[in-house]
């Protein structure tokens, strides 16, 4: 039975309920399985060991999980995938990717500005991967036949450019292309039907919804899944059974979350972009009419997330975050609560400064993640925070420096 977006979120990954007798999503604890047969067993560790996705005997868990295997399926149909994969973090779901990728080669073609741990994943070269930084226009140019991976983030994180994914796809050719499509969530935006390889999200935000869980999936293409298997079995990076019932739980409210904060988050960008605090707002599509037109093809909105420049630099910044009262000043994003955060001093304290301020990630930028709180209520507590901390005529001191970068560029081709 085909059904809309809204119903497809209900139900995704809950059909046999009805014939199983019950009516919310089980949860199976197991960490081993009865073998009553003992040549099943071994042709069920054969199989699930190298990355099939059931077997007739899960065996062991980190082989194989129900639960896990059940969200897992929901959210491929979401993504309109053949399969996902869950993992015990987003990191660990990148890390995977990665790994599955060294038989192709070791070189990964990625477009920057990316969240600041995926930056950091890549260019220390912890994986053993290799990567080249290029622009969305010239990933062509940077791809060669030593080319795993392209990797992209849209909308980016945190200055909410908008990549365009098929035209990356076409530039890539041949070379599978990866969308951390966290920003977007499945309501927004669906990668895969554009053309790209394989879609990540960091559970722990809008999935979860509820900043209670930390969990990452890859929805693709069963072949590239069975990649990814593989890898956890070796690793053992699990999305833990407990965690993946509580996404499949929020999984039917996503598109009631997603769409309500967008809301707020589109109302609340345009009044900061009032304040004479304010220098400058980013919002997906607001930048150049380019910018809108692909946010109108890619996706169903600009999301919840906004970010914006203050006048008074750091200093201002520390000062908000100090005082927003209802917000909380907190990293993470896609929870029910609205967020802010610094990125220069956190999500991205981990790229060198250099690299931030060349990907517009200024010193006085601050992101938001908008949530379900009331709009005028929000606007209250955040446009209070943004007019005191430029009246506040502190003296200059320590606290009004960003601390330097923790991990240079120097040390890190050292
Ligand atoms: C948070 C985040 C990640 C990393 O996910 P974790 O669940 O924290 O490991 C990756 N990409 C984006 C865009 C994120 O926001």
């Amino acid at each position: 039975m085909s059904v809309s977006n809204h119903t497809q979120g209900v139900h995704a990954g809950r059909e046999d309920l009805r014939e199983l007798g019950v009516h919310a999503l089980p949860v199976d604890l197991s960490t081993t399985y009865p073998l009553n047969d003992l040549a099943e067993g071994t042709s069920s560790l054969e199989a699930l060991a190298s990355g099939a996705a059931t077997a007739a005997n899960p065996v062991y868990a980190r082989l194989y999980n129900p639960t896990v295997a059940r969200f897992e399926n929901a959210l491929a149909q979401l993504e309109g995938a053949e399969a996902a994969v869950g993992f015990a973090s987003g990191m660990a779901a990148l890390s995977a990717i990665l790994l599955a990728s060294r038989e192709r080669g070791d070189e990964i073609v990625a477009v920057r500005p990316i969240y600041g741990t995926n930056d950091h994943l890549l260019d220390s070269g912890l994986l053993g991967n290799r990567v080249v930084w290029t622009t969305a226009d010239r990933v062509a140019e940077a791809t060669s036949e030593r080319t795993a991976l392209v990797l992209i983030e849209t909308p980016a994180n945190p200055t909410l450019e908008l990549v365009d994914i098929a035209d990356v796809v076409r530039q890539a050719g041949e070379v599978p292309v990866v969308v951390d499509s966290t920003f977007a969530t499945p309501v927004l935006q669906r990668p895969l039907a554009l053309g790209a390889s394989m879609v990540l999200h960091s559970a722990t935000k809008f999935i979860g919804g509820h900043g209670d869980v930390i969990a990452g999936v890859v929805a693709t293409s069963e072949s590239l899944a069975a990649g990814l298997r593989h890898v956890r079995v070796a690793t053992g990076a699990l999305m833990h059974p407990w965690a993946a019932y509580l996404l499949h739980r929020s999984l039917p409210t996503l598109k009631l979350r997603v769409e309500r904060a967008q809301q707020t988050a589109l109302d609340l960008a345009q009044r900061l972009r009032e304040l004479p605090e304010v220098r400058r707002v980013f919002y997906p599509g607001w930048s150049s009419e380019e910018q809108r037109s692909l946010r109108d093809r890619q996706m169903a909105g600009g999301g919840t997330m906004l970010s914006f420049e203050l006048e008074g630099g750091y200093a201002a910044a520390a000062q908000i975050m100090r005082s927003v009262a209802l917000i909380t000043p907190a990293v993470s994003l896609g929870s029910v609560d609205t967020l802010i955060q610094h990125p220069g001093a956190l999500t991205h304290h981990v790229v060198d400064a250099e690299t931030r301020h060349a990907s517009g990630i200024a010193d006085s930028l601050m992101r938001l993640s908008v949530g379900l709180e009331e709009v005028e209520d929000l606007w209250a507590d955040l446009a209070a925070s943004i007019r005191a901390a430029h009246q506040a005529p502190s003296a200059p001191s320590s606290a009004d420096e960003l601390p330097p970068d923790a991990f240079p560029s120097a040390q890190k081709s050292a």
